[in-house]
């Protein structure tokens, strides 16, 4: 099974990406989490990917497709995947689907998880992440004791690009890019809009029902 994630940065695509991962035991392709952990790790890939991710630009497509194409054709991947983050412009959509002719595979569904631009910046700006892949927000999702994850004890952080400055960039970045996707998908019947705004665990039970 193929799933693709849409929706606006910080509209939770991520947190269901886990869950379906986890339920359908398939893995779970994070495009940002893949430069994130090359920019730790100080790589060539990290390198060029930083420059535009702290800016809250897009990395270039050519970069980013490579990445998912090396990705996609690994073993774990032949059951299929969840793609989070990617495809995040049209270029990116036809780039996609020539890789998956090439593998013989087709996507099944497309959710694109709908909030509001609001929602997006009390979320995103309330954001702490932990190197163990725990997401948590100070609010609707605090961990345990302040600042330490609950699940491996280390301390949380606030991503770069989580800076208020940096998420309006990134909204635009999604207006302009990725918001045509939607279109994209429609018109391949492959789209299914989601109520992004309940909790997560709502949100997944809704994902669930419809897929
Ligand atoms: P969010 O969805 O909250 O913005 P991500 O972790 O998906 O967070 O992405 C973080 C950053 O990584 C993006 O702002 C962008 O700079 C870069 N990035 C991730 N995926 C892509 C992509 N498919 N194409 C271009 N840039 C990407
Ligand atoms: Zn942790």
């Amino acid at each position: 099974m193929i799933i693709i994630l849409l929706g606006a940065p910080g509209s939770g695509k991520g947190t269901q990406a886990k869950m379906l991962s986890s339920k359908f035991n398939i893995p779970h392709i994070s495009t940002g989490d893949i430069f994130r952990r090359n920019i730790k790790e100080n790589t060539l890939l990290g390198k060029k990917a930083k420059m535009y991710i702290d800016k809250g630009q897009l990395v270039p497509d050519e970069v980013t497709c490579e990445i998912v194409d090396d990705r996609i054709n690994m073993d774990d991947c032949r059951n299929g995947f969840i793609l989070d983050g990617f495809p995040r412009t049209i270029f990116q959509a036809n780039e996609l689907e020539n890789m998956l002719q090439k593998l013989q595979l087709e996507i099944n569904y497309v959710l694109n998880i709908v909030v509001t631009n609001q929602s997006v910046i009390t979320r995103i700006s309330g954001r702490r992440m932990c190197n163990c892949g725990q997401i948590y927000h100070i609010d609707r999702n605090p961990t345990k004791i302040d600042g330490i994850c609950d699940v491996c004890g280390e301390a949380t952080y606030i991503r770069d690009d989580d800076q208020p400055k940096t998420i309006k960039t990134r909204l635009q970045a999604y207006h302009q890019a990725t918001k045509p996707l939607e279109d994209y998908y429609l018109k391949k019947g492959l789209l299914i809009n989601i109520d992004g705004e309940p909790a997560p665990k709502e949100v997944f039970n809704e994902v669930v029902t419809v897929i």
